[in-house]
C-alpha cells in the first residue's frame, strides 16, 4: 500500500514537472511576409524558447484579415516594428501586420491587406535549422483567390474535421468479390485517397482506421465495433462518412447508392451531394439516395452518410473497385461532395 502510495506520489511529481515544462512559452522572434509565388503569400513566424505544436495554432481568413492565433507564446520581439519584415513586393498586397498579446500565453497576429482578399490558408511547423541560423517557425501559406478560379481548386476547408470510416477491417473482411477482392481493402484504399485530397483542400481528416484492423477488437459484437468507430469522431467533427461496398447473392446486382439516417436533414443533403458526385463518374448505375438506420449514421453526433461504392459481388464492378484509377476517382468524388456541402452554405 505504502509502496503504491509512493509510486503514485512520484508519478504525480512527474506530472507536475511535465506540466511546468510544458508551460514554458515560446517567444516570437520575427515575422517575415513574402510572396512564395504569384499566388501564395507566405508568413513565417519564428520563435525560440518553447515549443509550438499544431494544436496551438489556428488560422482564420475573414473580412479581409488573416488571423493567426498562437497558444503557448509571448509576442516577444515581434511586437516591436523591427521584428516584422514585409518584402517590398508583398507590400502591394499586405498593408501591415499587427501582433497582440490577447491573453496570458496567447499571441494574436493580424495580417491586414490593402484590398478585400479571399483565399485559403494552411500552416505547417518547421524545426530550428542551426546551419541556416533559423529559429523554429510556424509557416502560414495563404493561397490568394482570383475571381476566375473555381471553388474546388482553392477551397479552404478551414480546418473543419471530416471523419472517414473505411468499412470493416481486420477479422472482418466485409463482402468478398468473385476473384477474392475484399470490401475492407477497397473501403480503406478509397478512404486513404480521399483523406489526402481532403487534407489538400484544408480539412482535418480523422480516420477510424488507416490499416487492416478491427477498430474495437476482433470478435466483438457489431454494435461494439461500430460504436468504436463512432467514438473516433471528436465532438467538433463536421461530417462522418462511412465507405462500403455492396453485396448480393448473385453477380447481377449492380450500381452505387448513398444513405442517410431517417429524417436527418443535413445528413440527407450530404448523402445527396455524395450521390450526385459519384453519379458524375458514370459507368455505374445509380441506385439513388436512401434512408436507413445504419448504426454509424444513427449514432453519429454530426451529419453522417454511408456510401455503397458499388457491388463487389458483380464481376465488372469488382474489377472497377479494385482499380487504383477508379479508386482515385471515387476519392475525388467524395472530396467534391464535401466541398460542395460547405461551399454552398446550405442552399444546395
Ligand atoms: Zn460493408
Amino acid at each position: 500500500m505504502l509502496k503504491k502510495f509512493l509510486t503514485c506520489f512520484s508519478l504525480l511529481l512527474v506530472l507536475v514537472f511535465a506540466a511546468t515544462a510544458q508551460a514554458k512559452s515560446a517567444e516570437l522572434t520575427r515575422i517575415n511576409a513574402f510572396d512564395l509565388d504569384d499566388e501564395t503569400l507566405r508568413i513565417e513566424i519564428s520563435y525560440r524558447g518553447g515549443k509550438i505544436e499544431a494544436g496551438d495554432v489556428s488560422t482564420d481568413l475573414s473580412s479581409g484579415i488573416l488571423r493567426v492565433e498562437l497558444d503557448n507564446t509571448l509576442p516577444g520581439r515581434v511586437s516591436r516594428v523591427s521584428g516584422t519584415q514585409i518584402d517590398s513586393d508583398t507590400k502591394n498586397f499586405v498593408e501591415r501586420i499587427l501582433t497582440n498579446k490577447t491573453r496570458t500565453n496567447h499571441t494574436s497576429i493580424q495580417v491586414q491587406f490593402n484590398s478585400a482578399t479571399e483565399g485559403s490558408v494552411k500552416f505547417f511547423l518547421e524545426p530550428a535549422d542551426r546551419s541556416d541560423k533559423k529559429d523554429a517557425r510556424v509557416v502560414v501559406d495563404m493561397k490568394k483567390n482570383f475571381a476566375d478560379n473555381s471553388l474546388n481548386q482553392y477551397f479552404d476547408g478551414d480546418g473543419q474535421i471530416i471523419v472517414l470510416d473505411p468499412g470493416h477491417g481486420g477479422s472482418d473482411a466485409g463482402a468478398i468479390g468473385p476473384t477474392g477482392v475484399t470490401e475492407k481493402s477497397v473501403s480503406l484504399a478509397v478512404s486513404l485517397k480521399a483523406q489526402r485530397l481532403l487534407e489538400d483542400s484544408g480539412y482535418q481528416v480523422v480516420m477510424t482506421r488507416t490499416t487492416d484492423i478491427d477498430v474495437a477488437a476482433p470478435g466483438v459484437s457489431d454494435a461494439v465495433e461500430l460504436q468504436a468507430r463512432v467514438n473516433k469522431a471528436p465532438p467538433n467533427a463536421a461530417l462522418f462518412i462511412s465507405v462500403h461496398c455492396n453485396a448480393f447473392s448473385t453477380g447481377k446486382a449492380n450500381g452505387m447508392e448513398t444513405y442517410h439516417a431517417p429524417n436527418a436533414v443535413k445528413g440527407s443533403r450530404l448523402a445527396r451531394l455524395l450521390n450526385e458526385e459519384l453519379a458524375r463518374l458514370g459507368g455505374l448505375s445509380n441506385r439513388g439516395v436512401k434512408a436507413a438506420r445504419f448504426y454509424v449514421m444513427t449514432h453519429s453526433q454530426c451529419p453522417a452518410s454511408l456510401i455503397e461504392l458499388g457491388f463487389i459481388t458483380n464481376p465488372r464492378e469488382e474489377k472497377l473497385l479494385a482499380s487504383e484509377d477508379y479508386q482515385q476517382k471515387l476519392a475525388q468524388a467524395i472530396t467534391n461532395a464535401v466541398n460542395r456541402y460547405f461551399n454552398q452554405g446550405g442552399f444546395d
